[in-house]
């Protein structure tokens, strides 16, 4: 597994959005530079730390390795770069408490290594976009990560799956079943893309469990507000229509046991005893922020899933 480093200062909105990052093949002049070049040695899983007007503001890791592709449309407003490029797709993990650089400079400068390292011995950012990271950098960086945000470096050393490899997975599954016809198996690959889409546009948006702050990625569930099988395509994919909760809150949730109200305060269904909610971690005084948006789902949620559930009480 390799690191590196990326200074996204002028794309990093656009990059970040696309998830992905994107370098040009050379510039105008027909110059090439190692900054850009060395995106052909991104693979898939490796780690890339970003630096954002002098902050670390997320994580990125390599979905798939590196490959040829144009410039891509987010960033052709900025209309800096030829058209020819690298690009590689990547989860950006982002952090709630940004590290400053300059911080740790020293630290950082005893560690990074002699040969395209990301910071000038002055300890200014070295011109330029894609840096590489050695090892021992990368511990020290994952150390304060954990410190400032709580991710441990095991969080980061993940294989995020691209939507290509999900369509092989479940075609895979669905041969030694054999029984689903072509518009079946289409059904359920469309799910599977969707919901792993779904859920990092919701952890971009929200990062932790609505109710209680669980912010540990792994045991984040991407829950529908209006549920899956009663949203259509537009609905499902629609982020608004998402919460993000922990295992707990999801499966209270999920089943219309918990709903909130237009001002966001939680509705507990009688059903509950005491024990089960403070078990489950749930009071009377819980109230969260709904946008415009999500309210128009939870209204969804409330009327027609824990009002329903009341009456089969
Ligand atoms: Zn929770």
């Amino acid at each position: 597994m390799n690191f590196f480093l990326v200074f996204q200062n002028k794309s990093f909105r656009e990059e970040f959005s696309g998830g992905y990052l994107w370098a040009p093949k050379q510039n105008k002049f027909g110059q090439t530079f190692h900054h850009w070049n060395d995106m052909r040695n991104v693979s898939q899983g490796d780690v890339i730390f970003n630096s954002y007007n002098g902050q670390m503001v997320s994580v990125l890791i390599a979905k798939d390795d590196c490959k040829e592709h144009e410039r891509p449309v987010g960033l052709d407003e900025l209309d800096l770069w030829e058209k020819d490029g690298y690009m590689v797709e990547a989860e950006y993990i982002n952090l709630v408490s940004p590290i400053n650089y300059k911080d740790h400079m020293d630290s950082i400068l005893q560690l990074q290594g002699e040969k395209y390292a990301p910071f000038n011995r002055a300890g200014r950012g070295n011109t330029g976009y894609l840096f590489r990271v050695t090892a021992e950098l990368a511990n020290f960086l994952f150390e304060i990560i954990e410190r400032k945000n709580g991710h441990t470096k095991e969080q980061f050393f993940i294989h995020p799956i691209t939507d290509k490899q999900v369509i092989t997975e479940v075609e895979e599954g669905l041969d030694s079943t054999a029984v689903l016809d072509n518009t079946e198996k289409d059904l359920i690959i469309k799910a599977r893309v969707g919901h792993s889409r779904f859920k990092n546009a919701l952890l971009n948006k929200e990062m932790k469990c609505k109710i209680c702050g669980v912010s540990d990625s792994r045991f984040l569930v991407a829950s529908h507000i209006k549920p899956w099988s009663k949203s259509d395509n537009q609905e499902r994919l629609d982020v608004n229509n998402g919460l993000l909760l922990c295992p707990n809150h999801d499966s209270l949730f999920d089943r219309g046991l918990i709903s909130f109200n237009e001002n966001g305060e939680i509705l507990i269904s009688p059903s509950l005893d005491e024990a089960t909610k403070v078990f489950m971690n749930i009071h009377d005084f819980i109230q969260i922020q709904l946008t415009y948006q999500q309210q128009y789902y939870m209204e969804w949620h409330r009327e027609k899933f824990f009002t329903f559930s009341l009456k089969t009480l």
